[in-house]
């Protein structure tokens, strides 16, 4: 019989021998070396039989259900994944800070003989949140100084984003709002959400408001249906997009009853979050299929998590996983310097490289744009690979997606024969030749497409 092994998502060494407190191990449950390998699901469907064998399908497909019985306790958590007493102690420390809540669903997905497990890792606190929490500020993006009424961030000219609630069934590790938490779990009261109307009501410019949290499919459907329907009645509101990670964390949510009131108040738009393939699940699946047939695009904001998604090919996986299911990959965010998250902030280079290994390799609906949101409310930044190895007059000197430099001239008429002027104004600077100058040399422009190949590499 094989010995029970440690497996430590807590970011502590532990010595205690296995089994010290009395959960389940491996020596108790049959499970596949290769779990990889298996269809999306069966990891779920296996630890659904183990943990909640005895509860009805009925209930299973409530979403109500896994609210009520979210896992947001140490000693919950503990049936689930062998911890030792030491690594509960350091826990619940953690927790003290930063809260636990996983529902049933996803803790499911979890493969809990993998230390690496990238579902674990995003929802199982370490202790290095509290370790590291000297790095980074609790609002990275200065949304506080972006509300000009409680809950609404007003940052770009034509659209606001409506914080509705700090609820969410899952507490995502790397949250951006991480700072919520502290602050318990609350939901804008109808006056408060009035005010916020009244803002928008007043403000002309706005066209677009995203309805944001913590997670605002929290809310009943019936107070949601509250607020987007006098959104809709405001005449310069054309787009509503919810922004929610139930399609990941709690399928289940996305309901008939949901999905018929959405489809009244077209267009809504929902930005979801899976930051990883093994979320892509038969009933994920479902709910996004469900959105789309009633009418709601989705599209995907992944989060680059170290140790997660951080590599090209998760990332393709993953990308190629939600086109399957009608999601287009939309953004890949840098993960926002939030105090409590530095363990999972990967390096900038990282999102270059994986958009690098992507672009070329994979249809160009598998990429998504890789952005920074910076800092004091600088706004999104879309960072990618440098194909522009220099800009001469007439002519640009790119790399193609292989390492080939290629030479593409300007139509007549363009600004370079303005000498860098358009319409009177200056547009670009020449840029300096990046590349080795041996793969560069000077040509006319009016080359024919022949001669566009400068080098191979
Ligand atoms: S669902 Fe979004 S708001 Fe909620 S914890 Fe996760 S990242 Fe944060």
């Amino acid at each position: 019989m094989a010995e029970a092994k440690k497996v430590d998502f807590t970011g502590q060494e532990d010595e205690e021998p296995p089994g010290t407190d009395g959960t389940i191990n491996e020596a108790q449950e049959e499970h596949p070396s290769k779990a990889e390998e298996e269809p999306p699901g069966t990891m779920a469907l296996r630890n659904r039989a183990l943990f909640f064998g005895n509860i009805p399908d009925e209930s299973w497909k409530d979403w109500k259900w896994h609210f009520r019985n979210r896992i947001t306790t140490v000693e919950e958590l503990s049936k689930f994944t062998t911890l030792s007493s030491k690594q509960q102690a350091r826990l619940k420390l953690v927790c003290n800070r930063y809260p636990l809540s996983i529902t049933p669903y996803y803790i499911c997905l979890m493969n809990r003989h993998d230390p690496n497990d990238p579902i674990m890792k995003q929802a199982i606190p370490t202790f290095e949140e509290m370790s590291m929490a000297g790095m980074g500020v609790e609002d990275p993006l200065a949304e506080a100084s972006y509300s000009p009424v409680p809950g609404l961030v007003h940052r770009y000219p034509d659209r606001v984003l409506l914080v509705l609630t700090s609820l969410c069934p899952m507490l995502c590790r790397h949250c951006t709002r991480k700072r919520e938490w502290h602050h318990g779990g609350w939901v804008r009261t109808p006056a408060e959400v009035e005010v916020m109307l009244n803002y928008i009501r007043q403000n002309r410019a706005i066209r677009d408001v995203i309805l944001s949290g913590g997670d605002p499919l929290t809310l009943s459907t019936h107070r949601l249906e509250e607020i987007i329907s006098r959104l809709r009645d405001i005449p310069h509101v054309e787009i509503i997009r919810i922004g929610t990670r139930f399609p990941v964390v709690l399928p289940q949510r996305i309901d008939d009853e949901l999905c018929a009131m959405l489809s009244k108040y077209e267009p809504i738009w929902l930005n979801t979050q899976f930051n990883h393939y093994h979320e892509i699940t038969p009933e994920s699946a479902l709910a996004c299929d469900r959105l789309l047939r009633c009418g709601v695009p989705v599209n995907n904001q992944s989060v680059l998590l170290r140790g997660i998604n951080d590599s090209v090919e998760t990332q393709t996986k993953l990308c190629h996983g939600l086109l399957k299911i009608k999601v287009r990959p939309y953004y890949l965010y840098q993960c926002d310097e939030v105090q409590g998250t530095e363990h999972l902030r990967t390096p900038v280079e990282t999102g270059i490289n994986i958009i690098e290994g992507m672009r070329g390799h994979t249809s160009g609906l598998a990429v998504p744009t890789f952005v920074i949101d910076l800092p004091q409310g600088g706004g999104k930044v879309p960072l990618q690979p440098n194909y522009i190895r220099s800009q001469t007059e007439g002519e640009f000197i790119l790399r193609n997606y292989q390492g080939r430099i290629l030479r593409y001239r300007n139509p007549l008429g363009s600004n370079h024969h303005g000498k860098g002027r358009c319409n009177g104004k200056r547009v670009t600077e020449p840029m300096a030749i990046t590349g080795t100058p041996a793969t560069y040399q000077s040509q006319p422009t009016g080359v024919t497409s022949e001669d566009r190949a400068v080098v191979r590499s």
